[in-house]
């Protein structure tokens, strides 16, 4: 036996260095509530603790956990918590974590059944509940992907393999060099991880076939161009400003018509499907081919957890096609078959967990009062001389703009240095514009208003410095 396996072995006989983890872990979560929520200056000046060349010999366990408490928490923005309304990003549900964490000491890979007949289970449980949360067709499948990056990638992945083999040319086979030429529909405010994906599928940006938008960010349905066998639609649920739906029915069944392929991006959007006041948003996402949605948004998984959905087995199992002389095929879900990975953790737990906990009147209950503080923001918000709001909000997206571009590049940067809350900016519509996502259970009216009050002192120190 090695040193080093001496003392693995020991660590783990001894518990010790897991129990300090955790016990950090909830001095983290006593705080995580009451906290500035970027992080100190001074917090980000000791991350050059971190600086320093890899060293020779072995380090202590309880030093580097110490470590990376002591440096580390700090230098956390504090998502977990209720003031966090940066980009789009998901706090957790606190039995979500504890099963992650529970899992943790499980380490398992779900890429087969025949690796951890847990994670196959779970993922075959958990594509039905989807399904039926959704409303989607029975024939949908499911792949547990790290995000909506991803499961874009695999939507479109599986309709650019359908599409083709419909031209009689298979891509896995042929490649897209002298392929048949697709094209591809969308708005132009689709998200940046969709143009991604049309990169990395080899589609070419330059094949967009952008169809504009109107004030809410939604595709203008009536200025589709025709549609075809070779054409790729992709939709919008969710506005990554506006938090806008794009009309699917009828741009869907435009599409079925042409036997077009139509994905969705609904990477926080689609949780509206879910809620009954705001069901109608997502009226006809059931026509489209795929879908992309996280976990890690809106039902506030612990991160990373993100899902592609799609309605032709065979077209996403081709798409991501894969084969070796070890791999073992089972009867059961592997779950390789469904995403671009083979080894991937088993983020279904938590994913598991989130929906079991919160059963379908929790997810309405918790993505309804999304919505519910939202519009509180926008409505205290319209209360303050000099802040307007610019969108209709229909879900949990606020977009807010000052009386000039420069002045709410100000106020932005006072927000962020105060960190009551955070926010950052985007451009709309050609303005400067601060982005408010809703997206934490934790979420309170207080946590709101207190927010407010911090975009209120911001605006009168940045009119000051005019
Ligand atoms: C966040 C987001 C994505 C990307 O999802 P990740 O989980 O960050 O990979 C794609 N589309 C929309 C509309 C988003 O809001």
């Amino acid at each position: 036996m090695t040193e080093i396996q001496r003392k693995m072995f020991s660590e783990m006989a001894d518990q010790s260095v897991y129990d300090r983890a955790l016990s950090f872990g909830k001095v983290y979560l006593d705080e995580v509530l009451q906290r500035n929520v970027f992080p100190t200056d001074e917090a980000i000046q000791n991350l050059v603790f971190f600086d320093e060349e890899l060293n020779e010999s072995h380090s202590d366990s309880h030093q580097l956990i110490n470590d990376l408490q002591h440096y580390g928490a700090p230098a956390t923005s504090a998502i977990m918590g209720g003031r966090y309304f940066g980009f789009v990003n998901g706090s957790a549900v606190p039995v979500a974590t504890a099963a992650k964490v529970l899992s943790t000491f499980w380490d398992q890979n779900s890429a087969m059944d025949a690796i951890s007949p847990l994670a196959s289970k779970l993922e075959s449980v958990v594509e039905k509940w989807l399904l039926s949360v959704f409303r989607l067709p029975p024939q949908v499948v499911a792949g547990f992907v790290s995000g909506s990056s991803m499961a874009n990638f695999c939507g479109l992945a599986a309709g650019r393999c359908h599409l083709l083999q419909n031209q009689n040319w298979d891509v896995n086979k042929r490649g897209l060099f002298n392929a048949p030429l697709l094209r591809i529909v969308t708005g132009r405010e689709a998200h940046s991880t969709v143009l991604k994906s049309i990169g990395l599928l080899g589609l070419g940006h330059d094949h967009i076939e952008y169809v504009d938008t109107d004030s809410q960010g939604r595709i203008r349905a009536d200025l589709l161009p025709p549609l075809d066998n070779r054409t790729m639609v992709i939709l919008q649920a969710g506005n990554v400003n506006s938090g806008s739906f794009d009309a699917f029915e009828p741009v869907c069944t435009q599409a079925r018509e042409a036997v077009a392929w139509v994905h969705i991006d609904g990477a926080f959007g689609l949780w509206a499907a879910a809620v009954k006041n705001l069901a109608h948003l997502t009226k006809g996402i059931e026509l489209a081919h795929s879908w992309a949605v996280d976990a890690h948004k809106t039902l506030n998984t612990p991160y990373d957890s993100g899902i592609v959905l799609c309605a032709n087995k065979e077209a996403l199992t081709n798409a991501l096609h894969m084969s070796g002389a070890y791999l073992m095929v089972s009867k059961e879900r592997d779950g390789m078959f469904y995403t671009p990975e083979m080894s991937r953790r088993a983020r279904i737990i938590e994913l598991w967990a989130a929906l079991k906990y919160l059963g379908k009147h929790g997810v309405d209950e918790m993505v309804g009062e999304m919505h519910v503080r939202a519009r509180q923001f926008a409505q205290e918000l319209s209360g303050i001389e000099g802040f307007r709001v610019l969108n209709d909000v229909v879900f949990n997206q606020v977009v807010v703009s000052c009386n000039s571009d420069t002045l709410t590049n100000k106020v932005i940067e006072h927000i962020q240095r105060e960190r009551v809350c955070w926010v950052g900016g985007s451009t709309w519509r050609g303005k400067k514009v601060i982005r408010i996502s809703v997206c934490s259970w934790a979420t309170t009216a207080r946590d709101v208003s207190s927010s407010v009050a911090s975009f209120q002192s911001s605006l009168q120190k940045a009119q000051a410095e005019l």
